[in-house]
């Protein structure tokens, strides 16, 4: 190998063992060919396999598909604040387990815990990978081996695996369904209790709802039931938030605040969704049964390194001042945005991008309904405004716009690629590169 000298700029690029590789499956794909060894076609060879070998494969992306909160593209994007005090923290050893006070360990939770009792009201809490090992964790350290009764009408899947029966079952749970997939009383909690019962779990029934001829009992309602026959009250969140969404203009949606004030035991919500910090799974609630859960073995198995406690730490230090969310937080600036705002800045692309397009498409201003995404106010739509694309083949050009340096993501629904502007905060990076779109004319 040494005795090509085309192959060394390769090696000081990619190391040898990828070149080695590379070199392995040239010889490979010429095996049984009369082909004689060229220096210059090898080396040409070997570039073009290690230039798709060297390539990011978790990349930057364009989310304009109008889902806010993308599951399949990351869901939210930090603020500046947290993206700072992850970098820090990746750059130094910090006080991750450390008290500088008593130069004696510490424990990695005191750094967001004052922050989430403060911001919810309640007396402890903790935090973990994500919500779902929020809720498996909680059910583990607080029902294992025993029952815990959840209505059939919030028995949910939410994507993925994550389906309560099989979190509970995981948990080592026995499931005790009540009431009918519409409607679920009191007295159907009450009739279920036994001596084998440890909690009663609320799911926000996240990404769907029942209309019509339905009846749920709200958690403030089992506070009373589950105090007097000493049960623990969980309550999923699913999204939850920290901040009203009215302030915005938006829709309701429940916060952990208000869990906490109508008396549920242990509140789970995740990280990366309405919270808009990165992922992770939070629970606050009773000190004694947030103490047995983060004490569980459990715990350790799913607990936050010190990377995303930098990044939780800082977003939920922004909300200390809720008056600066819309500026500070991309998902809260993202939802708040204006329509007007958002229907000026397709206005601005339009003709930039019908002239990348030349001919093959045609652009048009469409008026659209975007979502918050992770399964927040799944019938609450926000209003927005998109560049909305015809073509003959609308797969292909959907296709060109996610070749591009930095892909762009749209949506196609109706025999329309709609690009919604809502989330577009970078439009320089965007228009830049429309010169990249390789358009054959038709
Ligand atoms: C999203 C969601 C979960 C899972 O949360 P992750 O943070 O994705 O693990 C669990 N329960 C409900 C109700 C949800 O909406």
């Amino acid at each position: 190998m040494t005795g090509w000298p085309a192959l060394a700029p390769l090696i000081e690029r990619a190391g040898r063992p990828a070149v080695v590789e590379a070199l392995r499956a040239w010889v490979e794909a010429r095996r049984g060919g009369a082909e004689v060894a060229d220096e210059a076609a090898c080396a040409r060879w070997c570039a073009a396999r290690l230039a798709a070998f060297l390539k990011p494969s978790q990349r930057r992306v364009f989310n304009l598909t109008g889902t806010v909160l993308h599951t399949n593209l990351g869901r939210a994007v930090l603020a500046e604040e947290a993206i700072a005090a992850a970098v820090e923290a990746m750059r130094s050893p910090t006080t991750l387990e450390y008290d500088l006070d008593g130069g004696a360990r510490g424990d990695r939770d005191d750094h967001i815990a004052p922050w989430l009792c403060r911001l919810t009201g309640a007396e402890a809490a903790t935090a973990v990978n994500n919500n779902a090992a929020a809720v498996l964790l909680a059910l583990s350290a607080l029902a294992a081996g025993r029952e815990v009764i959840v209505s059939r009408g919030e028995l949910i899947e939410i994507g993925g695996a994550f389906r309560i029966p099989d979190i509970m079952a995981r948990a080592g749970c026995r499931l005790v369904e009540v009431g009918t997939t519409n409607r679920t009383h009191l007295k159907d909690y009450a009739a279920a209790i036994g001596p084998d019962t440890a909690a009663i779990m609320k799911v926000h029934p996240s990404n769907y709802s029942i209309q019509g001829f339905t009846k749920s009992v709200t958690a403030a309602e089992l506070v009373p039931l589950a105090r007097e026959k000493g049960l623990a009250l969980i309550e999923d969140l699913g999204s939850g938030t920290l901040a009203d969404l009215e302030t915005w203009g938006l829709p309701h949606e429940p916060t952990a605040r208000e869990a906490v004030a109508a008396g549920v035991d242990v509140v789970t919500f995740s990280g990366d969704k309405l919270l808009g910090g990165p992922q992770a799974g939070l629970l606050v609630g009773r000190k004694h049964l947030i103490e047995r859960i983060a004490r569980n073995p459990m715990k350790r198995a799913l607990r936050l390194d010190k990377v995303r406690l930098a990044a939780l730490e800082a977003t939920l230090r922004l909300y200390g001042d809720p008056a600066r969310l819309a500026e500070r937080l991309p998902t809260v600036r993202a939802l708040a945005r204006p329509a007007a705002d958002i229907k000026a800045q397709v206005e601005r692309l339009l003709p930039v991008v019908q002239k990348a397009l030349g001919n093959v498409a045609t652009v048009s201003v469409a008026d659209v309904r975007g979502q918050i995404g992770s399964g927040a106010l799944p019938v609450d739509l926000l209003p927005s405004f998109a560049l909305a694309l015809k073509a003959k083949g609308l797969d292909r050009i959907a296709d060109l716009f996610r070749r591009l340096p930095i892909p762009v993501i749209g949506r196609i629904a109706d025999g329309t690629l709609y690009f919604d502007l809502r989330t577009l905060d970078d439009e320089p990076a965007f228009t830049a590169q429309l010169d990249k779109l390789h358009v054959v004319a038709g």
